[in-house]
């Protein structure tokens, strides 16, 4: 196979590629149930995984969310954070969490969130998002609620503010170090990691590839430990598309 990163210059077969999805690998959306993946980016990571470059999404979404956004690929994939994974032999690994503790806190904020009808709760079971998106001006009431919420379970949650979103997720739930685990296991051991990712969350990740040699990208504005920056998800589809346009065409129909 022919190839090499464009922006790196590093054999493409020497790398293990991972991808947040939200604002990353496709546009954000009013609401997260809009949001799908550009046919152009699915054919990019469909080439990649034909040819046997490693390709796994790190996301806050849940792995049966990421299944239907990614369809017809089926990608080693981290979900909530990180609080679930799963690997390239199609095992899944999922944080030890109190279930039944987690159920309670969503029934709470259930009634908590009720009160306030432009507030979106999304219950992921291991996790919950307060999306403003569409009540900007419920912001200081998604923060105290969600810091409300931190306070009384501080051993269950910690808070993950995102972009028009606050987030209460697992204590423990990190991309950095879902992406370390994916890193010690075949095929993505021995390579070099790149990462690319957009939003608050991504920052573990970020500081998890720089720490293994490896290359960092932050999508947008703002300030990141990313060593390199892409502007908008439309930048992310070029690149990726400079990434696998030399590879050789009998791969690819
Ligand atoms: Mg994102």
């Amino acid at each position: 196979m022919n190839g090499q990163c464009p922006t790196c210059a590093q054999d493409l077969q020497g790398c293990a590629f991972f991808f947040d999805v939200d604002g990353t690998l496709a546009e954000i959306q009013p609401r997260p149930e809009l949001v799908f993946i550009p046919a152009a980016i699915l054919a990019a990571l469909g080439r990649l995984q034909t040819v046997g470059v490693p390709v796994a999404v790190i996301s806050g979404r849940r792995l049966a969310d990421l299944d239907q956004l990614f369809e017809p690929l089926r990608l080693p994939a981290a979900g909530v954070h990180g609080a679930e994974r799963r690997g390239a032999d199609g095992r899944l690994r999922q944080l030890n969490l109190d279930r039944e503790a987690l159920r309670r806190v969503g029934d709470e904020l259930f009634q908590a969130c009720a009160r306030y009808p432009g507030l979106h709760l999304e219950n992921k079971g291991l996790a919950f998002a307060l999306h403003f998106r569409l009540a900007p001006e419920l912001e200081a009431v998604a923060r105290g609620l969600a810091e409300d919420f931190i306070r009384r379970y501080p051993a269950l949650l910690t808070l993950q503010p995102g972009k028009c979103v606050f987030e209460l997720k697992p204590r423990g739930a990190s991309k950095g170090e879902v992406i370390r685990e994916f890193m010690r296991e075949p095929p993505f051991g021995g390579r070099v990691p790149v990462f690319i990712g957009d939003d608050l969350t991504d920052e573990a990740g970020f500081q998890a590839v720089n720490a293994l040699g490896g290359h960092s990208f932050k999508v947008g504005p703002g300030e990141t430990a990313a060593r390199q920056r892409l502007d908008s998800v439309s930048a992310v589809e070029k690149w990726l598309d400079a990434l696998v346009r030399p590879l050789k065409p009998e791969v690819y129909p």
